[in-house]
């Protein structure tokens, strides 16, 4: 889970003395709509609004309207994956096969042993 924790809000409000809201301008990371995510400091609490934020790594955000939050909370794909798969007899990243090998890996299909 990489959501924006209540910590780090407070940290960026403690950093940014002379702003009384934060806002984060730009695009959904699933359907790419315009969002501007809110962060206004009340008595009971910060209030976040227009989407949620998310920051898996120190000051590299992502955004999420609601109603992509709302069919998934999680941030998913936003960072390469190195899958590792057997090749001629090695392990290897598939990223790195030829690409008669790589089309061969989309090939695969599981093995279901109780057909
Ligand atoms: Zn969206």
């Amino acid at each position: 889970m990489a959501m924006m924790t209540v910590e780090r809000l407070h940290g960026l409000f403690d950093e940014n003395p002379e702003k009384n809201a934060l806002a984060w301008p730009g695009k959904c990371h699933d359907c790419g709509c315009e969002v501007n995510v809110t962060a206004l400091p009340m008595e009971d609490g910060i209030h976040i609004n227009g989407g949620s934020i998310y920051e898996p790594t120190k000051d590299h955000f992502f955004l999420k309207c609601d109603t992509c939050f709302e069919k998934d909370s999680l941030l998913r794909n936003y960072q390469d994956c190195e899958v590792y798969s057997r090749v001629v007899g090695y392990l290897r990243p598939v990223g790195q096969w030829n690409d008669a090998k790589a089309q061969e890996f989309q090939d695969r299909g599981l093995f279901d042993k109780s057909l």
